[in-house]
């Protein structure tokens, strides 16, 4: 598998967590918002490490699972303010204590696509008003054409791995299939199957390999590249 040309694209979207911003462990950091969030709406006997895991593989039937858990609300919108609320909080510490940092080749992309005169956006599954926060904090705004992140009511519905927020931030960007080709970079199995659904170009960039992407071989949809980091990205 080839490395992907940077001109071979017009529109490069980006996924956030772990593919733009390090957050270490972050199978551990998202457990534990969940935790804290289940702990919110139901004080006594939550679920176990191993039950909490199904809950990131389950896509829109999650609201199943916390009724199992014993949360029933009557907006499951609820559940999420308060998980992003968690996040946000732990998030800002852990960015101002400088623990979540962006890596190191993100600058310097941004900076190169931007000389190319690319549009660059943000796909996230992660709450706007926190998306907004990060890339203001690291100075990556200016970068930015359009972000697009997640708000509390039916929004779980078109998060990744719908395509819906892809389609949205391309059609904000007057993206004319015809005309241009579009890429989604990721690191996770949400980002890839969003960008296939999308019709356009998935790259699974690896970071080490953290939990979400193990097992890329078997995925129903496959990346259309493989890179370590965003330095594999070449220029010619
Ligand atoms: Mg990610």
């Amino acid at each position: 598998m080839e490395n992907p040309k940077i001109n071979d694209f017009d529109y490069f979207l980006f996924d956030l967590d772990n593919s733009l911003l390090n957050i270490p462990k972050p199978s551990e950091y998202f457990d534990n918002i969940l935790l804290r969030t289940i702990e919110y709406f139901k004080r006594e006997d939550p679920p176990k490490r191993n039950e909490r895991d199904k809950f990131w593989r389950l896509d829109n039937h999650y609201i199943e699972l916390l009724k199992v858990w014993g949360i029933y609300l009557e907006n499951y919108g609820e559940f999420w303010k308060i998980f992003d609320n968690i996040d946000f909080k732990l998030r800002k510490f852990l960015i101002n204590n400088n623990e979540i940092k962006l890596y190191s080749d993100v600058i310097d992309i941004f900076e190169k696509l931007s000389s190319f005169q690319k549009k660059l956006g943000i796909v996230s599954n992660t709450a706007m008003y926190i998306v907004d926060y990060t890339i203001e904090f690291f100075g990556i705004k200016k970068y930015i054409h359009y972000a697009f992140g997640l708000g509390y009511e039916k929004e779980q519905k078109i998060a990744k791995p719908s395509p819906e927020g892809i389609k949205y931030t391309l059609n904000k960007l007057n993206y004319n299939p015809n005309q241009s080709k579009a890429i989604m970079i990721g690191d996770s199995k949400v980002d890839i199957y969003a960008a296939k659904k999308a019709n356009i170009y998935a790259c699974l960039v690896k970071r080490g390999l953290n939990k979400y992407n193990q097992g890329y071989n078997d995925w129903k949809h496959k990346p259309d590249y493989i890179i370590d980091d965003l330095n594999d990205f070449s220029y010619e």
